[in-house]
């Protein structure tokens, strides 16, 4: 209740403007239509905002730059307006659960999480990396150090962090497109079409306002600002490569569960040719998160990652963790595989790209949740 009377304060109070006002200066911060649907009604095309600083994307980068904005501006003690858009119809609804969470941009952030009712509550209890064959599972020295890491719900810590940054003032809005969305594939518009929410970049560059990508991997604005600015040249940065990282939250039998554990696999169902491995992480409340991740540059074109992921959870190793379990969430996610050589040049006019939208993610560690917040910390 509290939220959506500020956010409806904030709709009041913020300047949506109509797409005929896209050319003029900044609108003035004057009373417009109270609440989101009215604005829509009151300027019939495309809504603009304008904020100090506009994040689009509520994923561990985004919320991590607008906490630590928010912290700057009491400091030094001054404000400035902070929103971050997200596209979920929640924050969380489109990020991946199961998560093993290097704590180090957290401890920076927010030194006395600890002391907080925080979703991070699993520490890492075991750590094994498995080579699969068909019907064996060969326990190999782990290449990953995971000690002092978390199992968590990265769903749970972003809506934890979206809180934390609603109490510093960010506002943050979920269900915003920034992209126009209901287009038949031929261009034309559906009886679904809504505008996307516009960023007005010129002012930024007119007023010294700021716009931070943070969409993650892939981000459609992301993709379109480091081709129109060259900045993968600038930054000598190589051509990015990506994964799909297909994932299944389950809950499994108590006997089966062991909170912590952390297992990482490679070997079958992939060929040797095909780049990827699985992983099994043991969250609490007897879930456990399972997911095949296989780069996308395998050369089979009959390759289907999904069904070399129903494959993977027949192994025997893995069947027996399942059964009597039940799935509760899946999805899948691209991740980069680029890696240090791949990050473009991150800063544009008006603005910068931070975490997986950049190519932050540390593909040794398979870690890209501290990266990202780091990347919007120290933007
Ligand atoms: C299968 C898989 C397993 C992983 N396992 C781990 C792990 O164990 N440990 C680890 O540290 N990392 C892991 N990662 C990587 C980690 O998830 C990412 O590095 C991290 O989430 C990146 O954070 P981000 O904020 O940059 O982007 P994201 O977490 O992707 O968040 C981006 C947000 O922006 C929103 N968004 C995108 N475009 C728009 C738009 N135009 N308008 C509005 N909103 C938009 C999205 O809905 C999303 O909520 C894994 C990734 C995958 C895919």
């Amino acid at each position: 209740m509290q939220r959506a009377i500020r956010i409806a304060a904030a709709a009041t109070r913020r300047a949506l403007s109509s797409s005929a006002a896209r050319a003029s200066p900044p609108p003035p911060r004057g009373p417009l239509a109270p609440g989101w649907g009215a604005t829509r009604w009151l300027c019939s095309g495309r809504e603009a905002l304008s904020y100090d600083v506009v994040i689009v994307g509520a994923g561990p980068a985004g919320l991590a730059a607008a906490i630590r904005l928010k912290q700057l501006c009491r400091a030094a003690d001054t404000d400035l307006s902070v929103c971050v858009l997200e596209k979920g119809s929640e924050v969380g609804a489109h990020v991946l659960s199961g998560n093993v969470f290097e704590p180090r941009a957290l401890d920076e952030l927010i030194p006395k999480w600890r002391q907080e009712d925080s979703p991070i509550r699993v520490p890492v209890s075991s750590d094994k990396f498995w080579l699969l064959t068909k019907n064996q599972a060969w326990t190999l020295p782990s290449p990953f150090d995971n000690k002092g890491n978390y199992v968590i719900s990265l769903s749970q810590l972003v809506r934890w962090m979206a809180t934390k940054a609603e109490e510093l003032g960010v506002e943050v809005y979920p269900g915003v497109a920034t992209n126009d969305v209901g287009i038949a594939k031929d261009g034309t518009k559906r009886e679904t079409f809504q505008p996307g929410v516009e960023l007005r970049a010129s002012d930024f560059e007119n007023t010294g306002r700021i716009t931070l990508l943070a969409e993650g991997c892939r981000g459609s604005l992301s993709e379109k600002i480091i081709r129109n600015h060259k900045l993968r040249e600038r930054g000598q940065g190589q051509h990015q490569t990506y994964a799909l990282g297909i994932k299944e939250v389950w809950e499994i039998e108590e006997g089966k569960h062991n909170p912590g554990s952390v297992i990482h696999t490679v070997g079958w169902p992939l060929d040797t040719k095909t780049y990827g491995g699985s992983f099994l992480y043991h969250l609490d409340d007897r879930q456990l998160a399972i997911g095949l991740v296989v780069a996308l540059n395998y050369r089979n074109p009959f390759l289907s990652p999904y069904d070399e992921f129903q494959k993977f959870k027949q192994h025997p190793a893995v069947r027996k963790l399942l059964e009597g379990g039940t799935a509760i969430q899946y999805g899948a996610r691209t991740l980069n595989e680029g890696g240090f050589q791949s990050i473009p040049y991150p800063i544009f006019p008006g603005g910068a790209i931070i975490g997986c939208s950049a190519g932050f993610l540390n593909v040794p560690k398979i870690k890209g949740t501290h990266t990202a917040m780091k990347s919007g910390m120290n933007v």
